[in-house]
């Protein structure tokens, strides 16, 4: 075709500079463009054109594009092959990339360069012509016998591949139709060569040169077949198509020919492939499918994509663990050790895991319920996954279900899909390599669901007993065996979990902490383990328990640990700067008149060292950087800091962490108590709330104002919410008189010319549920009767038409938020009472606690002095 070929090609190229393949006249190729002068081609001669047909490109093989077209041009290969690209696929994210499917034409010589930037161009003169081929009898006669002992071996190869094979028969009919000059670029394309080979087949710019060339590579390859026929003899006639087009391997060794080690990598690659699913210990059925699925590969040409896609589940399918498992090693008592060295408190939930222990201790049979922890975010759920992975001696793996809406995510892509890839479980299970790993499959509520499909049902078949032994993934299309998994769920909220998914759980509720529980698990587990991580040691920092307190109750507001956690992070980081500076600097203070043992760092001493130094320096620089220097001097001994200090030197040791210096690392505190300002008018009452993240003190506001009887709530409330407030204003109506609550304008008919608006900060978050009921009436209350609500009552309760107050959940997690608040008495439903043996003593010492049955109650216990009418009539008017 080259040689024949009519095309006249441009005397002006622009040049595609390539790396990876060998691109022959005849021939086509698939050749990725990211570098800088190459993508500029592509964007200005192909992508801007209408049609890709009307560029001719120069390519230029083995020579690698520099990366930014600021580098100058490598030397350039003197041939190279005119070229049509056929096809441009690409994207622009994450980096522009593009793929180009060209097919070449004929060969060409570079004989200038014109320009480089942004891509090069050059003055071409085209090698293959026919008239270009010396005419003299005698060449052409070589020639001919060249070109004819070259067609016999092409037909002898051919032949020895199997026919039936379409692309096999197409070729035999091309050895014919095509004319002889154009085989050798063809067959060498075809055949397994390497690049230098084909480079050097491009290079051969006489045709005879050429056909010599190519015949030793035909007949290497015909020898290998011939090998490989004869190893095979033996084994079924069919492997005859396994031939394919390639050797398995090179038998003759042809002077001058060269090495391709990749593909005898390659094939390696498959006799180990081939092996290694011999020697696995597969279920029979996996075993099939997998003999089955490598036959197909060894038939398969290695451009075809689905080469790499069967190959890659192969891959999979042996480095499954199929029946590789870790042995448990089940002591209850060293288990219980672990989870108590681990965790701080969570008592019922230790106690509940050593159950679920000891039970599988006794009878070694999985099919138990699949537990699942519930509780605000950052109060150890995951942890305490890790360490049942522990006390087991089991792999652990985690898979975050947050936001998963296709159900492939679980039970993975069928492999028609391009891109198909397994699921997360059998992904898992490669990942840790054993057959038995605890799995946490975290934030189960926060499943999505989408048009892919439900992954909540998909997980239903990967949790139940009775399903699990033969899941089958989708990709892999075999039964694999989940039923030695075990498996634990979080999640924050049992509210959002599919109720077919729960009902396989058993739930535990894992509530928030206590303050005096977050300074113990900081300082046993949370310190110490952020110093280990920054390089620390408790010679260098010192957090004292008041320091702690202050994070806890200034800088975080939350249930479990976590920001609490960060913040200790920050704290590291900064004094690590310190302390890494310190470690350079050569003069060093003399120690020894510090103390190092822990009586120095007693709280009341470093406040001692909060000298005028400090606020000098506050003056002098701001911001952290200058603060952090604070920090450090702070903790000097008085006579120091009495001097300016040096910033030369090094600081002292152990950096104590305090107010000020909390201040400087950490900004100005985030939360104060706002409870008492907030209750200094008539009409706002506090809440207690029940979110995922535990649970959340609520203000609720009431204001009235001239207008016709309408009731206005904001603050993204629910159906349930706004029933309540309805509930609420016609109790207080239908009790106006009984309590002496009036309008403006002294009437018992409290919507009289009146609109009243309720509002439920924080507006952005969306609120919903009965239980603010009883603080709905209270504040109403109090704006009608122009009484202040105590500032340190909260309460939570459902109401009813006739003033009944229903029982409601989350009373643990309510009082926690009411403690941390700083609250002091909290007004819950009597049918409640129960739920106070769940809080935590201290807790329970620190709140007084009012059991209400009906709104009389919650009003006389929320007012100064109770709410009874007629007490004090004349304050009415005078508030008012
Ligand atoms: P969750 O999964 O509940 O959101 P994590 O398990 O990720 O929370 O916990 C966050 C961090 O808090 C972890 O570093 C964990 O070790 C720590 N933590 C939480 N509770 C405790 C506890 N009771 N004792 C010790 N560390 C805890």
């Amino acid at each position: 075709m080259s040689s024949v070929s009519p095309i006249q090609i441009p005397r002006r190229l622009p040049l595609l500079l390539t790396n990876e393949g060998v691109l022959l006249p005849g021939s086509t190729m698939r050749t990725s463009v990211d570098s800088a002068r190459n993508l500029q081609l592509v964007r200005s001669r192909l992508l801007k054109g209408t049609s890709l047909q009307s560029t001719i490109l120069g390519v230029i093989p083995n020579t690698p594009d520099p990366a930014s077209d600021a580098q100058d041009l490598p030397p350039l290969h003197r041939i190279g092959t005119a070229a049509l690209a056929v096809q441009v696929v690409g994207s622009n994210w994450p980096k522009p990339h593009y793929t180009l499917l060209i097919t070449g034409l004929c060969r060409f010589q570079i004989v200038q360069v014109l320009k480089e930037k942004p891509y090069p161009v050059a003055e071409v003169e085209q090698l293959d012509r026919l008239e270009e081929f010396p005419n003299t009898c005698k060449t052409r006669e070589e020639l001919g016998e060249l070109s004819e002992q070259f067609y016999k071996y092409a037909v002898q190869l051919v032949e020895m591949l199997d026919m039936s094979v379409p692309a096999v028969a197409k070729l035999r009919r091309l050895l014919d139709s095509l004319p002889r000059e154009a085989l050798p670029d063809i067959l060498t394309s075809i055949i397994r060569t390497s690049n230098k080979e084909k480079l050097q087949i491009l290079d051969a710019v006489s045709l005879e040169e050429r056909f010599k060339m190519t015949i030793p590579l035909l007949v290497r390859q015909i020898e290998g077949l011939k090998l490989l026929q004869k190893t095979r003899k033996h084994k079924q006639d069919d492997d005859k198509r396994v031939i394919a087009i390639r050797p398995i391997r090179r038998i003759t060794h042809i002077p001058g020919a060269l090495e391709d080690d990749d593909e005898d990598e390659d094939n390696d690659d498959i006799v180990m492939l081939e092996r290694k699913i011999r020697t696995s210990s597969m279920p029979e059925q996996a075993h099939k499918v997998c003999v089955k699925e490598i036959k197909r590969l060894k038939k398969m040409p290695q451009s075809m994509p689905e080469y790499a896609l069967t190959r890659n589940y192969l891959e999979l399918m042996v480095e499954l663990p199929w029946n590789k498992s870790t042995t448990d090693r089940l002591d209850i008592r060293a288990a219980r050790i672990l989870l108590d060295n681990d965790h701080y408190a969570m008592e019922k939930l230790k106690k509940r895991v050593l159950e679920y222990l000891a039970v599988r201790q006794l009878k070694n049979n999985l099919k138990g319920p699949i537990l699942c922890f519930v509780g605000p975010p950052g109060v150890g759920k995951t942890s305490v996954g890790r360490s049942v992975a522990k006390t087991l001696g089991r792999e652990f793996h985690r898979i975050a279900l947050g936001g998963v809406c296709d159900q492939s995510d679980i039970r993975g892509h069928r492999r028609t899909y391009v891109g198909s890839m397994p699921g997360r479980i059998i992904n898992g299970l490669k990942t840790v390599g054993v057959n038995n790993p605890v799995f946490l499959l975290d934030e189960v509520d926060k499943l999505g669901k989408s048009l892919q499909g439900d992954p909540a049902a998909a997980l239903l078949e990967v949790l139940d007993p009775e399903q699990n032994h033969n899941f089958t993934d989708h990709y892999l299309n075999v039964a694999f065996d989940l039923s030695q998994v075990l498996f634990i769920a979080t999640a924050n909220t049992t509210a959002t979990i599919p109720p077919a998914l729960l009902d396989r759980m058993e739930i535990i509720q894992v509530p928030g902490y206590t303050q005096e529980e977050k300074i113990e698990i900081a300082h046993r587990h949370l310190i110490p383990k952020q110093l280990e991580q920054h390089g620390l040691t408790p010679q260098q920092i010192q957090i004292p328990q008041v320091t702690t307190l202050d994070i806890i109750t200034r800088y975080t507001r939350e249930a479990g640990v976590r920001s609490l956690d960060r913040k200790f992070g920050a704290i590291c980081r900064a004094v690590a700067v310190k302390v890494a500076e310190g470690q350079h600097k050569e003069a060093k203070l003399d120690h020894s008149d510090v103390a190092e043992g822990e009586g120095f760092w007693l709280q009341g001493l470093s406040n001692i060292f909060l000298s005028s130094n400090w606020k000098y320096r506050d003056q002098q620089k701001g911001g952290l950087i200058g603060c952090r220097e604070h920090i450090l001097e702070d903790a000097k001994p008085e006579s120091i800091s009495d001097t300016p200090p040096d910033l030369a030197l090094p600081p002292e040791m152990p950096i104590l962490i305090d107010f000020h210096a909390l201040k400087d690392i950490l900004g100005p505190p985030m939360y104060e108590m706002e409870v008492s300002e907030r209750l200094s008018q008539p009409g706002v009452a506090i809440g207690l709330a029940w979110t995922p993240l535990g649970g959340e003190i609520m203000f609720v506001e009431a204001s009235r104002m001239d207008g016709e009887g309408q009731l206005t709530l904001t603050g993204q409330l629910g159906d349930v919410m706004k029933e309540s407030a309805h509930l609420a204003i016609s109790w207080l109506r239908s009790n106006a008189k009984k309590y002496h609550l009036t309008n403006a304008s002294g009437s018992f008919d409290l919507l009289d010319n009146t609109d009243i608006h309720l509002h439920f900060p924080a507006g952005a978050v969306t609120k919903d549920g009965p239980s603010a009921g009883v603080t709905i009436v209270t504040c109403l209350a109090s704006l009608f009767s122009g009484r202040l609500v105590r500032s340190d009552v909260a309460m939570t309760g459902e109401i009813t038409l006739r003033g009944l107050v229903l029982p409601v959940g989350g009373i643990k997690d309510k009082a926690l938020a009411a403690h941390r608040a700083g609250l002091k008495r909290v007004i819950i439903p009597q049918r409640n009472e129960k739920d106070l043996e769940e809080i935590p003593g201290n807790v329970r010492q620190d709140l007084s606690f009012v059991t209400a049955s009906c709104l009389d109650e919650v009003l006389n216990a929320a007012f100064d002095g109770g709410f009874t009418v007629n007490t004090r009539p004349g304050l009415l008017n005078s508030k008012l």
